[in-house]
């Protein structure tokens, strides 16, 4: 590997903190639950922030992040279908 590549590769490590992000979590309510991500707002309804009316985009993080399941993601894409 040579130094630019480890540079890069270096570099790519530092953005993985995405990995546990609001497009992620499951009290994020993106406006488009079809086409969301990381730039999607919405809102997070995680119950002690609720009450903030907090507008947030899929690349934003807290310490109250708790991984979505792909069942929640099925029944809000499924719900925004029948819309
Ligand atoms: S602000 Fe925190 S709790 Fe709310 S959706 Fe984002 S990561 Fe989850």
């Amino acid at each position: 590997m040579t130094d630019g590549e480890r540079q890069l590769q270096n570099s790519l490590k530092r953005i993985t903190w995405q990995s546990e992000n609001c497009l992620s979590c499951v009290w994020f309510r993106p406006n488009d639950a079809l086409n969301a991500d990381l730039l999607e707002r919405g809102f997070c309804v995680e119950p002690k922030l609720k009450g903030y009316e907090l507008v947030v985009s899929g690349r934003d993080w807290c310490n109250l992040y708790k991984e979505v399941r792909q069942t929640q993601i099925d029944l809000l894409q499924e719900g925004k279908m029948k819309d």
